[in-house]
């Protein structure tokens, strides 16, 4: 750690976020994240990744992007629509599967080979 005279860290973070999970009846202040991992405003998609990590469920004010393949177990969730299509994708063409892309109530999209 050097000490960088002229560029002050400004460390007057704000209040940091907080995450609630109903299932796990809990609730967290992401300081953890901001401070050891220094993951700034994706905090919260770092945070929620994790608990799915560990806890095999997303924090529920927190609504992810879920690849689900229609013909076997496979899928995958992430917080972003671009990797969730990139899964999907990638499935698609290593299984020639049909996948649903969905988000929250929206209308699944389905991703498969066209051919
Ligand atoms: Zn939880
Ligand atoms: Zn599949």
């Amino acid at each position: 750690m050097t000490d960088r005279s002229g560029s002050p860290a400004p460390e007057d973070v704000e209040d940091p976020p907080t995450v609630t999970c109903s299932r796990c009846d809990r609730s967290w202040t992401l300081t953890y994240e901001l401070d050891e991992l220094r993951v700034g405003n994706r905090a919260v998609e770092k945070f929620a990744l994790d608990h799915r990590q560990h806890t095999g469920h997303f924090p529920e004010e927190v609504t992810p992007w879920v690849a689900d393949c229609r013909q076997c177990p496979d899928g995958e969730a992430f917080l972003a629509e671009r990797p969730t299509r990139r899964w999907a994708a990638a499935h698609a063409r290593h299984t020639r599967h049909t996948i649903e892309v969905r988000h929250g109530d929206d209308e699944p999209a389905v991703v498969g080979l066209e051919e």
